[in-house]
């Protein structure tokens, strides 16, 4: 059977190829794989990698798999197809009291895309990860068929499909558990800083005392030496966090502008009145809880603005015990490459690593870098350094990370591998991101 071709890319423009693709509205059509090609899911597609296409590989968009089918407020959970938004969960579940505790931060982003990524939110050191909420699975396989997955049932290819990158077979629906919604705004204090280690310094002081706490630090120059912590508790105020949705729609397709606009001019001065801005008048703020779990939903042309080469987030997840040397070895070589960074942000993590999933303990750092000449020779080097210090990369996040580093980065990398095997001999989800890790 022959499929329409359509271009595909990444967020940040980094990974992008034509495949074929289609989007069923019918679980006959959705259900009717052949079992002699390459097949790969996707849901909104806004994954800062190839993580939902792949060269010879069909598409399935499950956007239209998006039905909220069971909601048990005695057992607080729900039960919902695959390709149902973030923000519709939210606009379902707020009305009634609850919400889903670990969001990542845009609302289109789907619930398949959320198990498949095994996402955080804006405190996974209170919250934990995605796979944490997963109660259960129903995946479809062509050769195997539908399978049910919970922590108890099938429970090694569970853990294979949370944090899984679409690689186990098609998630149809998943039952997730919701907690009860803390309120409808949130008090926000905006704590400045001097520099990387003193942000996480005060991250670390004060990680017990707040709801969502993460950070902002201006990177636009050799060193930072400027930033904030955004530390906050909802408040339980019917005036706020029910939607509607304000959100603008993020396009990785979309037209954009032929140049960098967070370039070496434009950055610098555009930070410095932002961190000026924070630091005098805005140290505390009362917000709409909406603001706080979607922060890009009225951003995308954030995103648009790195022009038509893109860029490149990079996020690792450093022990605590090596962070004040890794920042110090990451100064060095930032300063060494001078390439203006137009994010850089931390954020505290708990948990057991395992599998390729990005948890564990310790501290998230991410930053944005635009697709400059130079960018190639800089990550080179911040890998070796997330090597030497026992750091790992977001394999959902980095669209350029090659298996090497996977495997030095990830200690399950090989039984991950011979996991998948083990689960579908022939391997017959692939994408981009897979084939690039060696999947
Ligand atoms: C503005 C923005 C903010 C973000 N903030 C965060 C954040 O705070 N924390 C965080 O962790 N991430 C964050 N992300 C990353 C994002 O949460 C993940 O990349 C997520 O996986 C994207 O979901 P999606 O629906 O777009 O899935 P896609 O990008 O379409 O796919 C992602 C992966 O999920 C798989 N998949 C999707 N649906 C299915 C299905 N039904 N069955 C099997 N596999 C499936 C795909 O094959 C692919 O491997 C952010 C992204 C954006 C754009």
């Amino acid at each position: 059977m022959n499929f329409a071709k359509k271009k595909f890319s990444s967020l940040g423009r980094f990974e992008q190829c034509e495949s074929e693709w289609r989007e069923p509205d019918r679980y006959r059509d959705l259900l009717t794989m052949s079992p002699a090609r390459k097949h790969i899911a996707r849901g909104a597609g806004l994954s800062l990698s190839g993580a939902s296409f792949g060269t010879d590989s069909l598409v399935t968009s499950m956007r239209r798999f998006n039905r909220i089918l069971a909601f048990d407020r005695g057992k607080k959970s729900i039960r919902a197809e695959a390709g149902v938004s973030l923000g519709k969960l939210h606009e379902y579940l707020a009305p009634q009291g609850f919400y889903l505790p670990v969001q990542p931060g845009y609302p289109d982003i789907t619930l398949g895309g959320c198990i498949a990524g095994n996402v955080h939110g804006k405190n996974q050191y209170r919250e934990g990860d995605f796979a944490g909420c997963v109660q259960e699975i129903e995946l479809f396989h062509p050769a195997r068929g539908i399978l049910t997955l919970t922590p108890a049932e099938n429970t090694e290819l569970f853990n294979l499909t949370c944090g899984g990158y679409g690689l186990t077979g098609v998630i149809l629906s998943a039952v997730i558990g919701v907690t009860e919604f803390p309120g409808g705004r949130a008090y926000i204090s905006n704590i400045p800083t001097t520099g990387l280690r003193d942000t996480v310094e005060t991250l670390l002081e004060i990680r017990d005392d707040y709801d969502f706490l993460y950070s902002w630090n201006e990177m636009s120059g050799a060193r930072s030496t400027t930033g904030f912590v955004r530390a906050g508790n909802f408040q339980n105020d019917t005036r706020g966090g029910l939607g509607p949705m304000r959100h603008k729609k993020l396009d990785p397709m979309r037209p954009v502008p032929a140049i960098n606009l967070f370039n070496r001019l434009i950055l610098p001065p555009l930070n410095g009145l932002y961190a000026a801005f924070i630091h005098h008048l805005k140290k505390s703020e009362t917000v709409d809880a909406l603001d706080v779990f979607f922060p890009f939903a009225t951003l995308p042309s954030y995103f648009h603005a790195y022009g038509r080469n893109g860029f490149l987030e990079h996020q690792v997840l450093i022990p605590s015990d090596a962070v004040a040397g890794y920042l110090r070895a990451f100064e060095q070589v930032h300063e060494k490459f001078r390439i203006p960074l137009g994010l850089a942000t931390f954020k505290l993590f708990r948990g057991q690593q395992k599998h390729l999933r990005f948890t564990g303990d310790g501290i998230s750092f991410a930053f944005h870098a635009p697709h400059t000449s130079n960018l190639d020779a800089f990550m080179t080097e911040v890998d070796s350094l997330d090597v030497d210090h026992g750091a790992f990369a977001n394999l959902i996040k980095d669209s350029r990370i090659s298996a090497n580093i996977a495997r030095k980065q990830y200690p399950d990398y090989d039984s991950y591998r011979e996991n998948l095997l083990a689960h579908d001999p022939r391997r017959l989800f692939a994408s981009a991101l897979s084939r690039r890790l060696n999947l």
